[in-house]
């Protein structure tokens, strides 16, 4: 079964089809500045070289259709026909969607009615959507939430300290994100250490631009990091992480701003970029600056791995344990700067580094010692291969 896997967001489109029975990547690639000036896309069929083209993208269905066209062009697929499913990436399933879920009107509905919980992501991910239904119809189409993987945290994970009230009106509530990432990873964890899903305690540390950690107990998410938004937790590339609330009303006075201003203060200005006075919300740019001595990188760097270390305190007591750490996504899986900082820090846990083996880049790897009480692992996410392998579960 060969399976379209799209990521739409509000003015790009991420794609991928691969072959779900192999597992086989046949061709990926990125529509940008969709609906702005300048738009692209970019493909690469596998074993080809990239090919990008400047080409007007108004609106995402324009977009689809030049992705299907690429298909085709570049030989990938002779016809449409031989794309069997669609897999698409929605970022909000709310309440209302605990695992993957074959697309249909009630689907679609249900997506839209939390789309107040991710204004900037649910329409578009709809719209994505409505663009595959117009260009391919048909097809059968399978939603993946990023939210699902996570609703099987406890009410005591998941409410805030607000009114019950609240949380039962609007559904103001934790839902965590990356959770195709997390189920991903803590189950490859499971596959290495050879033993049953159900019996680990497991950490993953999603550590990219966003980033996020979750428990996951015996097989199942027991706490996570992100909240309502993806803008709770760790302090990340550009966005703050957990504040004291009524820094947004201090700020909006301080700042002269309204609340949107502020929200663009706490997702784009902030995290590692702002606390290092702007160098770079990248941390190849911040390694790179620590150790010159830089102290801007340090301060941002320090602060970052201390948030990630606390979380794995937290949820090392949530889960009365822990069996097996994971590190992943861009920096967890490519920095072994990063990570050497965050595990030296977890001798309480019985944790060594093995020096030697962290300096593994985007590889799956034992980066603990053999005497280490938990085990440490870097192991590269693919939300795109565990999108394409729910589709094809629900529909072979
Ligand atoms: P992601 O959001 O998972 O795609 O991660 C992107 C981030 O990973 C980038 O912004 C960088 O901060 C980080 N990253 C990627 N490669 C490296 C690397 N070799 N060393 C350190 N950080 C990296």
């Amino acid at each position: 079964m060969k399976v379209l896997v799209i990521n739409c967001g509000s003015s790009s489109l991420k794609f991928q089809l691969i072959d779900a029975e192999t597992e086989q990547l046949l061709f990926k690639g990125l529509c940008e500045r969709i609906g702005i000036d300048g738009s692209q896309i970019s493909y690469t069929a596998t074993g080809k070289d990239k090919v990008t083209k400047v080409t007007p993208m108004p609106e995402h269905k324009t977009a689809v259709s030049l992705v299907l066209e690429a298909l085709t062009e570049s030989g990938v697929v002779k016809s449409l026909d031989e794309i069997d499913a669609v897999g698409h990436r929605i970022v909000h399933g709310g309440e209302n969607f605990t695992k993957s879920v074959v697309i249909n009107e009630d689907v679609v509905k249900a997506i839209e009615e939390v789309s107040d919980l991710a204004p900037l992501h649910n329409p578009a991910n709809v719209i994505g959507i409505r663009a595959c239904q117009d260009l391919m119809p048909g097809t059968p189409m399978v939603a993946v939430f990023d939210t699902a993987f996570h609703q099987t945290m406890p009410e005591e994970a998941y409410l805030y300290g607000l009114a019950y009230d609240i949380y039962k009106k609007y559904k103001i509530r934790r839902y965590g994100f990356h959770g195709t990432s997390h189920s991903y990873v803590s189950k490859k964890v499971a596959e290495i250490e050879g033993k049953p899903y159900d019996s680990l305690k497991t950490i993953v540390c999603h550590l990219g631009n966003g980033a996020s950690v979750s428990a996951v107990k015996n097989g199942k998410c027991v706490d996570t990091s992100m909240g309502l938004t993806p803008l709770e937790g760790l302090i990340m590339g550009t966005r703050s992480g957990s504040i004291d609330p009524s820094v947004i009303d201090t700020l909006e006075k301080k700042m002269n701003l309204n609340t949107a201003g502020v929200m663009n203060v706490l997702n784009k200005e902030s995290g590692v970029y702002g606390l290092s006075e702007n160098i770079s919300s990248d941390f190849r740019d911040l390694e790179d600056a620590y150790i010159e001595g830089n102290k801007d990188a340090i301060r941002a760097v320090d602060c970052f791995c201390y948030q990630v270390l606390k979380y794995i305190g937290a949820y090392t007591a949530a889960m009365n344990g822990v069996d097996c750490i994971a590190f992943t996504a861009g920096v967890g899986e490519n920095s072994g700067f990063v990570r050497k900082l965050i595990i030296d820090r977890l001798g309480f846990l019985g944790v060594k580094c093995n020096d030697e083996a962290n300096k593994v880049r985007g590889e799956e790897k034992l980066v603990s010692t053999e005497d280490s009480k938990v085990r440490v692992y870097v192991v590269p996410t693919n939300e795109e291969l565990a999108i394409a392998r729910d589709t094809y579960e629900l529909l072979k």
